[in-house]
């Protein structure tokens, strides 16, 4: 049976009930409250009263069953109306929510449902859009997602296909070409194992090894990796001078890539003779690395979303230097070692922070 007529008949066997008990429980109750009102009757009639009384009493009953009689269609015709309206209300709610749900298994994720009030019918349509929000948007990223892998391919796909043209009509020489070529396909590879790295890392599925180590040593590691680099572009790298032992909690080979991420992005970002200072600082509960150039800085309307996949400030800047996933990925790493990664900005330079736990008697 449909919804509707369920909650009807639902709602009219319930009247129905309601008006058996209450006539059962008139007729059971009234003749007691009656008798006292006959009694003072008859008192005041005196002897007549008393011959009267029989016909007092059942005046009284009589009346009593008439008017419940009279008044009992009425009664259902109203119940019966108001049940019609609320069950109404209820089908359309439902009504709503199944077409919005199809809508979504349709692919129709921009599908919404109004406000219905502060019932559960009211918060299940609310979470009802929550869903579809949701949905819509893990949809705009698939799409995005896509279109920029196409994208980043075809820049490297482009040149390479140049380069052989160029050798097949004999306007190039392999020795002139193949740096370049070596350069685009490292591009390629690096887009892919970039792709597959970010999606493992959003999934949660690489695996972290997390130890107790030295802030200090990390620091250290990094600038290490980084010491040849900085000398050739003239960009001086600062690293705290005394070192203070700041145990942290977590994964360093992970901990070292996000660091080196913001070391890289640092240099390509800051002019020979600039500066990128690292360092390491204890807070409540855990340790705060930094990352501070001198370099270029970020647009405040950029810098929300650089941690987007793809998202570059300057979107023009040639492929070969990042593919643009870096950040995405190191914060990532960052959240699920417990920390936060996070930057402020300016026209005189960048500084990206992030933390990491202390141990703790958990995690000694
Ligand atoms: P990419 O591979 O392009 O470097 P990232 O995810 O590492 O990708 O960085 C995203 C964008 O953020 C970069 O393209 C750049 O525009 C901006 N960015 C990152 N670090 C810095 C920095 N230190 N100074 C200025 N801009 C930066």
């Amino acid at each position: 049976m449909k919804l509707f007529p369920r909650l009807f008949l639902g709602h009219l066997l319930v009247i129905l009930v309601a008006l058996a008990a209450l006539f059962g429980l008139a007729e059971l109750t009234a003749p007691g409250f009656y008798r006292h009102h006959v009694e003072q009757m008859v008192q005041l009639l005196g002897p007549e009263g008393r011959a009267l009384r029989p016909d007092l009493e059942r005046g009284m009953r009589r009346t009593l069953t008439g008017a419940l009689v009279a008044a009992v269609p009425f009664a259902v015709l109203i119940a019966a109306v108001t049940a019609s309206v609320t069950s109404r209300r209820i089908v359309r709610s439902v009504q709503l929510l199944s077409d919005g749900s199809q809508a979504l298994a349709a692919g129709q994720y921009g599908r919404r449902l109004p406000d219905a009030g502060r019932d559960e019918l009211g918060v299940l349509a609310r979470n009802f859009n929550v869903l579809a929000r949701s949905l819509e948007r893990v949809e705009q990223d698939r799409v995005a997602l896509l279109g920029n892998v196409g994208h980043e391919l075809r820049t490297p796909l482009a040149a390479l296909r140049g380069y052989t043209e160029g050798l097949a009509d004999g306007v190039m020489t392999a020795p002139q070409v193949a740096p370049a070529i070596l350069r685009e396909v490292r591009a390629i590879e690096r887009l892919a194992s970039d792709l597959s790295l970010v999606s493992r890392v959003e999934a949660g599925q690489v695996a972290l090894h997390a130890s107790t180590f030295s802030a200090h040593d990390l620091l250290l590691a990094a600038a290490d990796r980084f010491e040849d680099a900085y000398r050739e572009r003239g960009v001086a790298l600062h690293r705290p001078a005394h070192a203070t032992p700041l145990p942290v909690h977590a994964d360093f080979d992970r901990a070292l890539q996000v660091l080196s991420n913001l070391l890289a992005n640092a240099l390509r970002h800051t002019p020979s003779g600039g500066r990128v200072t690292l360092n390491a600082d204890a807070t409540a509960g855990q340790v705060t690395f930094a990352v501070q150039d001198t370099g270029s800085g970020i647009p405040p309307e950029h810098l929300t979303r650089i941690f987007e996949r793809f998202y570059r400030v300057d979107a023009a800047r040639t492929r070969s230097d990042g593919s643009g996933v870096g950040l995405t990925i190191a914060r990532s790493l960052v959240l699920q070692m417990g920390g936060q990664l996070s930057v402020t900005s300016s026209p005189a330079g960048s500084t990206f922070t992030f933390t990491l736990p202390r141990p703790s008697p958990a995690h000694p």
